[in-house]
This record gives structure tokens, C-alpha cells and sequence, in this order.
């Protein structure tokens, strides 16, 4: 009888909050059909991990697709089947996403710090169901590297023993914070990156105008590229190089007061993007201050030459590598605002430095 009453809930409910469905990349397909036609040996538990933006959860949710697909077995999933069409409309009943969201009483969805216990818990349970359409079982886990401890324990004896038939897919950007513990117990693939032409492609197919720099600040992901197409960002980011080419009038008080209306939320994404801002250009003052060419900016070479020329280099790496460990405890800022203060006044410094001594 539970299981009955199991299924009806996992028809009804969506795979995930914001759940819509896209198709491969132009740049993943060639490698997952190369996966998918040794699919008699998938593994159990995949790992599928990869920069950020580059489409690592449309990937698995493809590999899964083409996993759970009734059509006579091929390198992809047909599209035309039913279980291609429930999974594209986010309701097959033997897939299951997790990611960080919440489903309040009120029908509200919460964004969460980290995938809890009781997330983990529901996909055991959801293993251990015998398949609904006898085909496969699949699982995916975006980003695995936010479970918290007590999940990724929870998750090890699946992992250990998954029950037949079943496909786990860990996606994770930053894998190697795993636990060791779970790492060894996966199959590691790599997404593939796509090349500056496929993503260049890609963009002007979506409509961006000038996709080269934006392309280029975000180190060549498409997506996150994609998902910085806005104008008004656009503006904001620029206002944000111009600051941080006059550090010697940057205000970091100033600025952070900026943030005092804004909810906790937006805060964390604002601090989210200045990091990263941040990185690429301090990666730039780098290489622009060995004699290199820019990367993420290379719009900015004006503005960097001089600030690469009054930096000291150990200063500036030893600045990078802090603002590296930063974003990997971006889910877990104490005050968004003060953190953001704490790192311009750091940034300052690095200008005055010499002086200082
Ligand atoms: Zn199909």
C-alpha cells in the first residue's frame, strides 16, 4: 500500500521548483553519445563535474533522459517516447532531482545553504522503489559539493551498494571538496568545456550582442556569460572596474553602505559576483604584471598596466589565493556587506603597501 501512495505523490510532484527542460549543448553531445553507447557498463555512480557555467546539470539530466528512454537503444534519448516526454515535463516518476530548494506549507519555494539530511533520505527511499516504468532508476544531485556533512554520510551506503538497476549522478563544480569517502566511490567524468567558438556560437544564437568580452570575462562560460547579459549588470560590472582602477580613491565603507536595503539573498548573489569580478582581475594584474596579455578583461588592458605596475606580486597572489578560499565559503558569509568591505580594504592595500614598509 505505501508504495502505491508513493508513486501517485511522485507523479504529481515536479522534479524540482524551477525545473524546465533543456536539450544538450552543441558542445556536450558528442561526448555524452560516446558515453551513452557503452550504457551496458554506466556506472552506478557517476561524477560529473566541471567549471561553473559550462552546463553540468543539463548534461546529467540529458544522460539521465537518455538512461530512462523507451525507444530501442541508441546514443541518445529519442525525445518522442513517454518516459522522454514525463521527463522532460519534470515528472518521471523514476527520476529524481535534488538541489538546494525547499517547498514551504504556504507553496512558497526557499532557496537552502545546503542539501539537508532529509533530501538525501527521501532519494534513498526513492532507490530503494522498484522501478515504475522497468526501465532504470536515476538520481541527480546539483551541486553535490553543498550537502552538508550529515547528508553526504547518509549517502555513503548507497553508494556503496546501489540497488540494481539504479544510476546515481553526482554534479559538482568544486569536487575535490567531497568527501574522500565519497570521491572514491564514483566514476569521474569530466563535462566537456566547449571551445571560444562553440560558446561564441551559442551566445549569438541567444541573442547576446558583443559576446566576446563577456565571453571572455567569465574565462569562457557560456552560461554564466549568458546569465550576465543584462544590461544593467553590464553598467554595474563597469562601474565596478572603474572602481577598482582608482584604488586610491576607493571608498570600501562607501560602497558596502550600498548594501544596507538589500535582502539577505540578493546580498549573497551581489557578494557571489564581486568575488568572482574580483579574481579576474587580479588574475589580470597578474599575468598583465608578468608581461602577459589579460584574460577575463582584456578590454581593461589600459586600466591594468599601471595598477600591475605599482603592485608587488607576492602581495597579489597571496590577495588571490585569500579571495579563492572566500568563494569557496560563499554559502556561509557571515555579513555579505562586511565581507565585501573587508576584501576592498584589503584590495587597497595592496597599493599602498610599498609605502607602508
Ligand atoms: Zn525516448
Amino acid at each position: 500500500m505505501a508504495r502505491a501512495r508513493k508513486t501517485v505523490e511522485a507523479e504529481e510532484e515536479t522534479l524540482t521548483p524551477f525545473f524546465e527542460w533543456q536539450d544538450a549543448y552543441p558542445w556536450q553531445r558528442v561526448a555524452l553519445q560516446a558515453r551513452l553507447r557503452q550504457r551496458a557498463s554506466w556506472p552506478q555512480a557517476l561524477l560529473v563535474h566541471g567549471a561553473a557555467g559550462i552546463g553540468k546539470r543539463v548534461l546529467a539530466l540529458n544522460a539521465a533522459r537518455a538512461l530512462l528512454c523507451e525507444a530501442a537503444a541508441h546514443d541518445e534519448a529519442c525525445g518522442a517516447c513517454e518516459s522522454c516526454h514525463y521527463v522532460a515535463m519534470g515528472q518521471h516518476p523514476d527520476l529524481m532531482l535534488i538541489e538546494p530548494f525547499e517547498r514551504e506549507p504556504s507553496g512558497e519555494t526557499k532557496a537552502l545553504d545546503a542539501i539537508p539530511v532529509d533530501a538525501i533520505r527521501r532519494l534513498i527511499e526513492f532507490m530503494q522503489i522498484t522501478s515504475h516504468r522497468q526501465r532504470a532508476k536515476v538520481a541527480v544531485i546539483v551541486p553535490t559539493e553543498r550537502m552538508n556533512a550529515a547528508a553526504a554520510n547518509a549517502l555513503l551506503k548507497t553508494l556503496e551498494e546501489p540497488p540494481a538497476g539504479s544510476f546515481l549522478m553526482l554534479v559538482a563544480q568544486q569536487w575535490q571538496r567531497l568527501p574522500a569517502t565519497v570521491l572514491s566511490r564514483c566514476q569521474r567524468w569530466a563535462a566537456p568545456y566547449p571551445s571560444t567558438e562553440e560558446a561564441l556560437a551559442f551566445l549569438r544564437g541567444e541573442g547576446v550582442d558583443g559576446a566576446e568580452p563577456l565571453l571572455a570575462q567569465t574565462g569562457g562560460a557560456p552560461l554564466t556569460a549568458l546569465e550576465r547579459f543584462d544590461p544593467e549588470q553590464q553598467a554595474l560590472r563597469q562601474d565596478w572596474l572603474k572602481a577598482l582602477a582608482q584604488p586610491h580613491r576607493l571608498s570600501p565603507y562607501a560602497v558596502a553602505q550600498t548594501w544596507a536595503g538589500g535582502s539577505r539573498d540578493d546580498n549573497k548573489l551581489r557578494l557571489g559576483q564581486i568575488i568572482e569580478t574580483l579574481i579576474g582581475w587580479t588574475a589580470d594584474l597578474a599575468r598583465v604584471g608578468g608581461g602577459g596579455a589579460a584574460r577575463y578583461h582584456p578590454e581593461c588592458r589600459e586600466m591594468l598596466q599601471p595598477l600591475a605596475a605599482a603592485i608587488a606580486l607576492p602581495e597579489l597572489f597571496h590577495y588571490h589565493r585569500s579571495l579563492l578560499r572566500q568563494r569557496r565559503w560563499l554559502n556561509h558569509p557571515l555579513q555579505p556587506r562586511l565581507v565585501v568591505e573587508a576584501l576592498l580594504i584589503e584590495y587597497r592595500a595592496l597599493f599602498f603597501h610599498r609605502r607602508s614598509q
